[in-house]
């Protein structure tokens, strides 16, 4: 396999090992409203922007035949509990080994994640090996139309970097996200979260077991090739 033009990471549940916080959040706060969220909807929630979750859960509270909550309602009951949460997130295995081997190869990089850059600074604060992904594409951007998994963060994130978004390799665990990096025409590499098989994501992608699977290799002129291990 030839070497990525970039890596593009997502954040939650790739990077790091938030899902669980984000999930118990939402599951609080629908609770509140009388909405019992079962796993398949919270992995729908997974990898999109926090307006795009709001609507989501209100449709689902609405089809319940409860009173429908403002957005404003929802989020005083959510927030606190993702605040809480959120800074206790560990890496996910073979994240941080990942992302040195990028530096040490120079293989440029981006994080392409649908937080807000107050959540993004709240959860990656205590991991410091993450600032050598200079490049962040948030959901919150004003350059952003549209969130996951549309494939405009991917393209802006392409475009920041000044590569073919073909040529690059996008990470991925949400079928939003990978719907959104698939659309942008990147290789995608998804490390599914547990007990979610295929069916729920594009078919073109790369199933990793683990961050640990991925080989990059050096430069053809730079000599052996270097591995994750695992
Ligand atoms: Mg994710």
């Amino acid at each position: 396999m030839p070497r990525p033009a970039a890596c593009l990471f997502d954040l939650d549940g790739l990077l790091l090992d938030t899902e669980p916080c984000h999930g118990e959040a939402w599951r609080q706060a629908a609770l509140h409203f009388g909405l019992s969220l079962r796993d398949g909807q919270l992995l729908q929630l997974r990898g999109r922007r926090r307006v795009d979750c709001v609507t989501q859960v209100q449709r689902w509270i609405r089809e319940a035949g409860h009173p429908v909550p403002t957005a404003e309602a929802l989020l005083a009951l959510q927030q606190p509990v993702a605040r809480r949460l959120l800074p206790h997130a560990p890496a996910m295995p073979g994240a941080r080994r990942l992302v040195e081997q990028c530096r040490e190869l120079d293989v440029p990089m981006a994080m392409v994640t649908s937080s807000s850059r107050a959540s993004m600074d709240l959860k990656v604060a205590p991991h410091g090996w993450l600032e050598s992904i200079a490049l962040r594409i948030l959901g919150d951007d004003p350059a952003l139309l549209s969130g996951k998994p549309a494939p405009d963060p991917f393209l802006l994130a392409c475009r920041r970097l000044g590569v073919a978004a073909a040529g690059c390799w996008a990470f991925e665990d949400s079928p939003a996200g990978a719907r959104s990096a698939v659309a942008a025409g990147c290789l995608v590499h998804v490390l599914a979260p547990e007990g979610v098989g295929p069916s729920a994501y594009p078919a073109q992608v790369r199933w990793l077991r683990a961050l640990t699977e991925v080989r990059l290799e050096r430069n053809e002129s730079c000599g052996e090739p270097i591995s994750t291990g695992g």
